[in-house]
């Protein structure tokens, strides 16, 4: 149909935006900082996603920090989260994202298990104030899995369970004809030659992928009960699923800049052949989703 991408968007607004996601933490397990991290973070998993709406944060991992400092002082923030699980990593930028403490600020955190993990993980004495007493508004909501829309977002979620060591959603984001899947923890199977059917129907088809990355396959063979992914397995997986675009995320803490420089090189002209772009998650990277990249895209 003329005029008309075959997903149904409009051709006629060619240079528009209407997706937009950045990576404040790209890390996992825990921060890191020094001059072997300077290009990928050293941050922990946090992503925030505008589609017109309030913005999505991806988690709340200490990548928080640097959103929080990029704020008006004093401006209420207002934002709803998709909260993977309730590992450290996932959550430890909370307690310190100060724009929650002001009159007017409200976040919305869903997620599979409540509000009774957060209230014990940051109170006496680990931390001497919950953060859900702050002066904003938390409001937690555990959702089961589903797809449900985000309230004032603008977008529509599919929440399901994935492989890890405890409890753990991925999230797949729609708005605007564009579709992100997030698995930022998912436990690879012993083979790694296996898909789990809930993390395929997250990815199926998406414009962007982004998937935990942690292990290399050395590391794997060490440690492949330990809830984690490697950038191989992960490039299957979206492959796999028919998406367009992998972005590798929650790198090891010890995996250095040339690391993953060269696993990231090696990837992408590996899947370049079969149409997947892929790439690693940048601290401070932003992503557009635009119909501009959908034309280029289909035009490969
Ligand atoms: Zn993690
Ligand atoms: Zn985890």
């Amino acid at each position: 149909m003329p005029g008309v991408s075959s997903r149904g968007r409009k051709l006629a607004s060619f240079s528009s935006v209407t997706v937009s996601m950045r990576f404040y933490g790209t890390r996992g397990s825990r921060p890191v900082v020094g001059p072997d991290h300077a290009i990928f973070g050293g941050d922990t998993s946090f992503v925030v996603v505008e589609a017109g709406g309030e913005p999505v944060f991806l988690d709340l991992g200490t990548g928080m920090d640097g959103y929080a400092r990029g704020l008006a002082p004093g401006a209420p923030v207002r934002a709803s989260v998709l909260l993977s699980h309730y590992h450290f990593d996932h959550v430890q930028g909370l307690p310190f994202f100060s724009p929650i403490d002001v009159e007017g600020a409200r976040l919305r955190i869903f997620t599979p298990e409540g509000s009774g993990p957060l209230e014990r993980l940051f109170a006496p004495p680990y931390f001497p104030v919950s953060p859900l007493r702050y002066r904003g508004e938390i409001s937690v909501f555990r959702i089961g899995e589903s797809r449900f829309d985000l309230p004032a977002s603008g977008v529509e979620v599919l929440a399901l369970e994935v492989p890890h060591t405890d409890t753990a959603y991925g999230y797949r984001i729609e708005a605007d004809g564009f579709s992100i899947c997030y698995i930022p923890d998912h436990q690879a199977p012993p083979g790694l030659d296996t898909f789990d059917e809930r993390a395929l129907r997250l990815a199926s088809g998406a414009d962007l992928v982004i998937h935990d990355s942690q292990y290399s396959e050395a590391e794997f063979a060490v440690k492949g009960d330990w809830g984690h992914s490697t950038p191989g397995y992960a490039a299957a997986l979206a492959h796999r699923a028919g998406a367009k675009h992998l972005v590798l995320f929650h790198h090891d803490p010890l995996h250095t800049d040339s690391e993953l420089v060269a696993v990231e090189r090696e990837l992408a002209a590996r899947y370049a052949p079969h149409g997947l772009r892929v790439t690693a998650a940048r601290q401070g990277e932003v992503i557009l989703l635009s119909d501009q990249h959908a034309a280029a895209a289909g035009a490969l």
